[in-house]
Protein backbone atom coordinates (compact mmCIF):
# COMPACT_ATOMS: atom_id res chain seq x y z
CA UNK A 1 0.00 0.00 0.00
CA UNK A 2 1.30 3.46 -0.83
CA UNK A 3 2.01 5.86 1.92
CA UNK A 4 -0.66 8.70 2.40
CA UNK A 5 0.02 12.17 2.06
CA UNK A 6 0.30 14.02 5.54
CA UNK A 7 -1.82 16.88 6.15
CA UNK A 8 1.26 19.34 6.63
CA UNK A 9 1.28 22.07 4.08
CA UNK A 10 3.17 21.87 1.47
CA UNK A 11 5.53 25.09 0.28
CA UNK A 12 6.95 25.86 -3.12
CA UNK A 13 10.37 25.75 -1.77
CA UNK A 14 11.71 23.87 1.50
CA UNK A 15 15.32 24.14 3.10
CA UNK A 16 17.22 20.82 3.25
CA UNK A 17 18.15 21.06 6.54
CA UNK A 18 21.07 18.41 7.27
CA UNK A 19 20.37 16.55 11.33
CA UNK A 20 21.37 19.71 13.96
CA UNK A 21 24.00 17.28 15.29
CA UNK A 22 26.25 17.05 11.82
CA UNK A 23 26.10 21.14 12.68
CA UNK A 24 27.37 21.51 16.22
CA UNK A 25 30.95 20.55 15.36
CA UNK A 26 30.71 23.30 13.68
CA UNK A 27 29.24 26.03 15.66
CA UNK A 28 31.44 24.10 18.77
CA UNK A 29 34.38 25.70 16.37
CA UNK A 30 32.71 28.68 15.90
CA UNK A 31 32.15 29.32 20.10
CA UNK A 32 35.82 28.33 20.11
CA UNK A 33 37.91 30.21 18.27
CA UNK A 34 35.84 33.62 18.20
CA UNK A 35 35.81 34.03 15.09
CA UNK A 36 32.33 35.13 13.71
CA UNK A 37 32.70 37.36 10.65
CA UNK A 38 35.45 39.63 8.46
CA UNK A 39 36.57 36.47 6.13
CA UNK A 40 37.37 33.70 8.99
CA UNK A 41 38.66 30.25 8.17
CA UNK A 42 34.88 29.00 7.35
CA UNK A 43 34.39 31.76 4.96
CA UNK A 44 37.67 31.04 3.13
CA UNK A 45 36.58 27.50 3.28
CA UNK A 46 33.65 28.03 1.58
CA UNK A 47 34.72 29.81 -1.40
CA UNK A 48 37.16 27.27 -2.52
CA UNK A 49 34.78 24.24 -1.64
CA UNK A 50 32.27 26.58 -4.11
CA UNK A 51 34.70 26.99 -6.52
CA UNK A 52 35.37 23.52 -7.01
CA UNK A 53 32.00 22.30 -6.51
CA UNK A 54 30.68 24.77 -9.07
CA UNK A 55 33.89 24.33 -11.55
CA UNK A 56 35.03 28.30 -11.56
CA UNK A 57 37.96 29.97 -10.46
CA UNK A 58 37.38 32.84 -8.48
CA UNK A 59 34.35 33.23 -6.13
CA UNK A 60 33.14 35.73 -3.52
CA UNK A 61 30.79 35.36 -0.87
CA UNK A 62 28.24 37.60 0.18
CA UNK A 63 25.41 37.92 3.11
CA UNK A 64 22.97 37.59 0.43
CA UNK A 65 21.98 38.04 -3.57
CA UNK A 66 21.04 41.02 -3.56
CA UNK A 67 23.73 43.13 -1.91
CA UNK A 68 26.26 40.73 -4.51
CA UNK A 69 24.08 42.44 -7.25
CA UNK A 70 24.84 45.53 -6.18
CA UNK A 71 28.19 44.84 -5.88
CA UNK A 72 28.50 43.63 -9.05
CA UNK A 73 27.31 46.58 -10.72
CA UNK A 74 29.24 48.90 -8.59
CA UNK A 75 32.69 46.81 -9.15
CA UNK A 76 32.14 47.33 -13.23
CA UNK A 77 31.37 51.22 -12.63
CA UNK A 78 28.18 50.71 -14.14
CA UNK A 79 25.61 53.58 -14.63
CA UNK A 80 22.98 54.74 -17.02
CA UNK A 81 20.85 52.08 -18.44
CA UNK A 82 20.41 48.36 -18.09
CA UNK A 83 18.87 46.11 -20.26
CA UNK A 84 16.89 43.33 -18.40
CA UNK A 85 14.21 41.14 -17.95
CA UNK A 86 10.85 41.86 -16.56
CA UNK A 87 10.05 37.92 -15.46
CA UNK A 88 12.39 37.73 -12.41
CA UNK A 89 12.47 38.35 -8.79
CA UNK A 90 12.33 42.21 -7.95
CA UNK A 91 15.92 42.84 -6.67
CA UNK A 92 16.87 41.98 -9.96
CA UNK A 93 15.70 46.07 -11.25
CA UNK A 94 15.91 46.98 -7.33
CA UNK A 95 19.75 46.62 -7.47
CA UNK A 96 20.05 48.50 -10.35
CA UNK A 97 17.76 51.66 -8.56
CA UNK A 98 20.17 51.07 -5.72
CA UNK A 99 22.92 52.63 -8.01
CA UNK A 100 21.29 55.31 -9.85
CA UNK A 101 20.69 52.73 -12.75
CA UNK A 102 17.45 53.15 -14.95
CA UNK A 103 16.36 49.66 -16.15
CA UNK A 104 14.99 49.42 -19.47
CA UNK A 105 12.90 46.10 -19.77
CA UNK A 106 13.25 43.90 -22.44
CA UNK A 107 11.18 40.66 -23.39
CA UNK A 108 11.16 37.24 -23.39
CA UNK A 109 11.29 34.79 -25.68
CA UNK A 110 8.28 33.39 -26.69
CA UNK A 111 7.90 29.67 -25.65
CA UNK A 112 10.81 30.19 -23.08
CA UNK A 113 11.45 32.10 -19.72
CA UNK A 114 14.93 34.71 -20.44
CA UNK A 115 15.65 37.39 -21.86
CA UNK A 116 15.21 37.37 -25.72
CA UNK A 117 18.11 38.30 -27.11
CA UNK A 118 16.84 39.12 -31.12
CA UNK A 119 14.77 42.15 -28.72
CA UNK A 120 18.20 43.50 -27.20
CA UNK A 121 19.80 45.69 -29.68
CA UNK A 122 16.36 47.66 -30.71
CA UNK A 123 16.76 48.97 -26.61
CA UNK A 124 20.18 49.79 -26.81
CA UNK A 125 20.37 53.82 -26.19
CA UNK A 126 23.76 55.83 -25.72
CA UNK A 127 23.10 55.63 -21.98
CA UNK A 128 23.29 51.45 -22.01
CA UNK A 129 26.62 50.58 -20.12
CA UNK A 130 25.63 46.73 -19.27
CA UNK A 131 22.89 43.99 -20.12
CA UNK A 132 21.76 42.08 -17.05
CA UNK A 133 20.13 39.03 -17.84
CA UNK A 134 18.70 36.07 -15.60
CA UNK A 135 18.77 32.28 -16.41
CA UNK A 136 15.32 32.12 -15.14
CA UNK A 137 14.49 28.68 -13.14
CA UNK A 138 18.24 27.58 -13.57
CA UNK A 139 17.44 27.41 -17.37
CA UNK A 140 20.13 29.22 -18.92
CA UNK A 141 19.79 32.17 -21.20
CA UNK A 142 20.82 32.01 -24.91
CA UNK A 143 24.48 33.21 -23.61
CA UNK A 144 26.15 32.63 -26.99
CA UNK A 145 24.04 35.37 -28.97
CA UNK A 146 23.77 37.75 -25.49
CA UNK A 147 27.61 37.64 -25.31
CA UNK A 148 27.93 38.73 -29.33
CA UNK A 149 25.32 41.48 -28.94
CA UNK A 150 27.78 42.64 -26.10
CA UNK A 151 31.01 42.67 -27.87
CA UNK A 152 29.12 44.46 -30.88
CA UNK A 153 28.23 47.40 -28.26
CA UNK A 154 30.82 47.47 -25.98
CA UNK A 155 28.42 46.39 -23.38
CA UNK A 156 29.37 44.28 -19.45
CA UNK A 157 27.01 41.59 -19.33
CA UNK A 158 26.31 40.83 -15.45
CA UNK A 159 23.94 37.54 -14.82
CA UNK A 160 21.60 37.28 -12.45
CA UNK A 161 22.19 33.61 -11.74
CA UNK A 162 20.48 33.52 -8.67
CA UNK A 163 18.65 30.28 -9.79
CA UNK A 164 21.99 28.56 -11.33
CA UNK A 165 23.64 27.14 -8.67
CA UNK A 166 25.42 23.75 -10.04
CA UNK A 167 23.53 24.45 -14.16
CA UNK A 168 25.47 23.55 -16.88
CA UNK A 169 25.16 25.08 -20.69
CA UNK A 170 27.69 23.56 -23.58
CA UNK A 171 29.59 21.55 -20.84
CA UNK A 172 30.80 24.13 -18.37
CA UNK A 173 29.23 26.02 -15.52
CA UNK A 174 27.03 28.68 -17.02
CA UNK A 175 28.48 30.96 -14.54
CA UNK A 176 31.66 31.75 -16.30
CA UNK A 177 29.65 33.21 -18.52
CA UNK A 178 29.31 37.02 -18.93
CA UNK A 179 31.71 39.30 -16.97
CA UNK A 180 30.16 38.77 -13.40
CA UNK A 181 27.45 36.31 -12.62
CA UNK A 182 25.76 36.53 -9.38
CA UNK A 183 23.96 33.78 -6.79
CA UNK A 184 21.63 33.40 -4.30
CA UNK A 185 22.07 31.11 -1.18
CA UNK A 186 18.78 32.18 0.26
CA UNK A 187 16.89 29.64 2.15
CA UNK A 188 14.16 29.16 -0.70
CA UNK A 189 17.24 28.45 -3.37
CA UNK A 190 19.10 24.84 -4.43
CA UNK A 191 21.72 25.72 -2.33
CA UNK A 192 21.21 27.77 0.69
CA UNK A 193 23.42 29.40 3.58
CA UNK A 194 20.56 31.03 5.32
CA UNK A 195 21.06 34.27 3.78
CA UNK A 196 23.77 34.14 1.30
CA UNK A 197 25.34 34.80 -1.86
CA UNK A 198 28.09 35.09 -4.44
CA UNK A 199 29.73 37.10 -7.21
CA UNK A 200 31.59 34.73 -9.93
CA UNK A 201 34.81 36.71 -11.39
CA UNK A 202 36.78 36.10 -14.54
CA UNK A 203 40.21 36.80 -12.65
CA UNK A 204 42.36 37.45 -9.59
CA UNK A 205 42.53 41.35 -9.96
CA UNK A 206 38.07 41.33 -10.06
CA UNK A 207 37.89 38.96 -7.29
CA UNK A 208 40.12 41.57 -5.20
CA UNK A 209 38.63 44.22 -5.62
CA UNK A 210 34.94 43.12 -5.25
CA UNK A 211 36.33 41.35 -1.91
CA UNK A 212 37.48 45.44 -0.76
CA UNK A 213 33.97 46.26 -1.80
CA UNK A 214 32.42 44.33 0.39
CA UNK A 215 33.98 44.88 2.94
CA UNK A 216 33.87 48.64 2.94
CA UNK A 217 36.73 49.18 0.50
CA UNK A 218 39.42 47.74 3.30
CA UNK A 219 42.28 47.19 2.06
CA UNK A 220 44.47 46.91 5.30
CA UNK A 221 44.48 48.72 9.20
CA UNK A 222 45.25 52.60 7.06
CA UNK A 223 43.90 52.11 3.55
CA UNK A 224 40.54 52.41 2.50
CA UNK A 225 40.45 52.37 -1.32
CA UNK A 226 36.58 52.58 -2.47
CA UNK A 227 33.32 53.62 -0.88
CA UNK A 228 32.06 49.63 -0.37
CA UNK A 229 29.42 48.43 1.58
CA UNK A 230 29.39 45.88 4.31
CA UNK A 231 28.15 42.71 2.31
CA UNK A 232 29.87 39.72 3.94
CA UNK A 233 29.24 36.26 5.08
CA UNK A 234 28.61 35.64 8.19
CA UNK A 235 31.04 32.24 9.63
CA UNK A 236 27.45 30.28 10.86
CA UNK A 237 26.14 31.08 7.50
CA UNK A 238 29.47 29.60 6.17
CA UNK A 239 29.46 26.85 8.17
CA UNK A 240 25.88 25.20 6.92
CA UNK A 241 27.75 26.04 3.61
CA UNK A 242 29.64 23.63 3.82
CA UNK A 243 27.97 21.30 5.48
CA UNK A 244 24.94 21.83 2.90
CA UNK A 245 27.62 21.08 0.12
CA UNK A 246 28.11 17.31 1.30
CA UNK A 247 24.28 16.44 0.72
CA UNK A 248 24.13 18.43 -2.49
CA UNK A 249 24.90 16.44 -4.62
CA UNK A 250 21.97 13.98 -3.25
CA UNK A 251 19.71 16.55 -3.22
CA UNK A 252 19.98 17.66 -6.75
CA UNK A 253 19.05 13.68 -7.94
CA UNK A 254 16.01 14.20 -5.82
CA UNK A 255 14.98 17.00 -7.41
CA UNK A 256 15.36 15.50 -10.68
CA UNK A 257 13.80 12.67 -9.66
CA UNK A 258 10.42 14.68 -8.13
CA UNK A 259 10.47 16.74 -12.04
CA UNK A 260 10.65 13.15 -13.30
CA UNK A 261 7.92 12.09 -11.32
CA UNK A 262 5.75 15.47 -11.92
CA UNK A 263 5.92 15.18 -15.84
CA UNK A 264 4.90 11.64 -15.84
CA UNK A 265 1.68 12.77 -13.69
CA UNK A 266 0.77 15.52 -15.78
CA UNK A 267 1.26 14.22 -18.67
CA UNK A 268 -1.82 14.75 -21.18
CA UNK A 269 -3.52 17.37 -19.67
CA UNK A 270 -5.47 19.27 -21.35
CA UNK A 271 -4.22 23.16 -21.10
CA UNK A 272 -1.18 22.10 -18.90
CA UNK A 273 1.90 22.79 -20.45
CA UNK A 274 5.24 21.85 -18.42
CA UNK A 275 8.09 23.83 -20.24
CA UNK A 276 11.17 21.69 -20.59
CA UNK A 277 15.02 23.32 -19.78
CA UNK A 278 16.92 23.09 -23.62
CA UNK A 279 18.67 19.27 -23.29
CA UNK A 280 21.98 20.53 -23.79
CA UNK A 281 22.11 21.76 -19.78
CA UNK A 282 23.28 20.15 -17.11
CA UNK A 283 19.45 21.21 -14.89
CA UNK A 284 19.18 21.79 -11.20
CA UNK A 285 15.74 21.63 -10.98
CA UNK A 286 15.59 24.76 -9.01
CA UNK A 287 11.49 24.87 -9.75
CA UNK A 288 8.97 22.98 -11.27
CA UNK A 289 6.73 25.57 -13.22
CA UNK A 290 3.73 25.10 -15.62
CA UNK A 291 1.22 26.95 -17.38
CA UNK A 292 -2.35 27.09 -17.72
CA UNK A 293 -3.50 27.57 -20.76
CA UNK A 294 -6.66 27.97 -23.10
CA UNK A 295 -8.18 24.05 -23.24
CA UNK A 296 -7.78 23.41 -18.91
CA UNK A 297 -10.79 23.61 -16.88
CA UNK A 298 -9.64 26.32 -14.65
CA UNK A 299 -8.21 29.62 -14.86
CA UNK A 300 -4.68 29.96 -14.00
CA UNK A 301 -5.86 31.61 -10.46
CA UNK A 302 -8.50 29.16 -10.08
CA UNK A 303 -5.92 26.29 -9.69
CA UNK A 304 -3.88 28.35 -8.05
CA UNK A 305 -6.87 28.59 -5.20
CA UNK A 306 -7.54 25.10 -5.67
CA UNK A 307 -4.39 24.19 -4.72
CA UNK A 308 -4.31 26.15 -1.49
CA UNK A 309 -7.63 25.59 -0.63
CA UNK A 310 -6.02 21.63 -0.33
CA UNK A 311 -2.75 23.43 1.55
CA UNK A 312 -0.31 23.23 -1.29
CA UNK A 313 1.38 26.59 -1.31
CA UNK A 314 2.09 27.20 -5.03
CA UNK A 315 3.52 30.33 -6.22
CA UNK A 316 2.73 32.86 -9.30
CA UNK A 317 6.55 33.08 -10.03
CA UNK A 318 6.51 35.86 -11.56
CA UNK A 319 3.56 37.46 -11.43
CA UNK A 320 2.82 40.55 -11.31
CA UNK A 321 6.23 41.56 -13.79
CA UNK A 322 8.77 43.52 -12.26
CA UNK A 323 7.88 45.70 -14.55
CA UNK A 324 4.20 46.27 -13.53
CA UNK A 325 5.42 47.50 -9.38
CA UNK A 326 5.02 51.22 -8.90
CA UNK A 327 8.10 52.56 -8.90
CA UNK A 328 9.11 50.57 -12.75
CA UNK A 329 5.13 51.10 -14.52
CA UNK A 330 6.31 54.51 -15.40
CA UNK A 331 8.54 53.42 -17.27
CA UNK A 332 8.48 53.27 -21.30
CA UNK A 333 10.21 50.41 -21.39
CA UNK A 334 7.79 48.66 -18.56
CA UNK A 335 4.65 49.11 -21.32
CA UNK A 336 2.33 45.65 -21.53
CA UNK A 337 2.66 46.41 -25.51
CA UNK A 338 6.29 46.33 -25.19
CA UNK A 339 6.37 43.06 -23.22
CA UNK A 340 3.59 40.68 -24.56
CA UNK A 341 5.53 37.41 -24.20
CA UNK A 342 6.28 38.11 -20.61
CA UNK A 343 3.05 39.20 -20.14
CA UNK A 344 1.13 36.21 -20.97
CA UNK A 345 3.54 33.42 -19.14
CA UNK A 346 3.00 35.84 -15.90
CA UNK A 347 -0.67 35.42 -16.01
CA UNK A 348 -0.14 31.66 -17.10
CA UNK A 349 2.31 30.34 -14.54
CA UNK A 350 2.36 28.27 -11.45
CA UNK A 351 5.72 27.04 -9.82
CA UNK A 352 4.54 23.62 -7.88
CA UNK A 353 6.30 22.88 -5.02
CA UNK A 354 10.02 21.73 -5.57
CA UNK A 355 12.53 20.42 -2.52
CA UNK A 356 14.05 16.97 -1.87
CA UNK A 357 11.48 16.26 1.24
CA UNK A 358 8.71 15.88 -1.48
CA UNK A 359 7.91 12.19 -1.27
CA UNK A 360 5.84 10.59 -4.23
CA UNK A 361 2.71 10.56 -2.12
CA UNK A 362 2.93 14.81 -1.71
CA UNK A 363 3.61 14.96 -5.55
CA UNK A 364 0.53 11.96 -6.31
CA UNK A 365 -1.56 14.70 -4.08
CA UNK A 366 -0.90 17.51 -5.95
CA UNK A 367 -1.27 15.93 -9.31
CA UNK A 368 -4.25 14.37 -8.39
CA UNK A 369 -5.58 18.21 -7.86
CA UNK A 370 -4.51 19.24 -11.27
CA UNK A 371 -5.92 16.13 -13.24
CA UNK A 372 -9.33 16.43 -11.39
CA UNK A 373 -10.12 20.00 -10.75
C1 LIG B 1 16.45 35.17 -4.77
C2 LIG B 1 16.74 36.06 -5.92
C3 LIG B 1 17.49 37.25 -5.79
C4 LIG B 1 17.87 37.84 -4.47
O1 LIG B 1 18.65 37.04 -3.68
P1 LIG B 1 18.63 37.24 -2.09
O2 LIG B 1 19.72 36.31 -1.65
O3 LIG B 1 17.29 36.83 -1.60
O4 LIG B 1 18.95 38.66 -1.78
C5 LIG B 1 17.81 37.95 -6.94
N1 LIG B 1 17.39 37.55 -8.15
C6 LIG B 1 16.63 36.46 -8.32
C7 LIG B 1 16.22 36.06 -9.70
C8 LIG B 1 16.26 35.69 -7.21
O5 LIG B 1 15.47 34.62 -7.38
Amino acid sequence: MKPEADNKPLYVTQPAMPPLRDFLPYLEQIWDNKILTNCGPYHQQLEQALAQYLGVKYISLFANGTLALMTALQSMRISGEVITTPYSFVATAHAMLWNGIKPVFVDIEPGGFNIDPRKIEAAITPQTTAIMPVHCYGHPCDVGRIEEIASNYGLKVIYDAAHAFGVQSGGSSVLLQGDLSVLSFHATKVFNTFEGGAIVSPDAKTKRHIDHLKNFGIVDEVTVVAPGINGKMNEISAAFGLLQLKNIDMALQQRAEIDHKYRAGLRGIDGIHCPKPPASAVHNHSYFPILVQAGYRLSRDGLFQKLRDADIYARRYFYPLISEFPMYRGMPSAATANLPAATLVSAQVICLPMHPELTDAHVEKIVQIIRTA
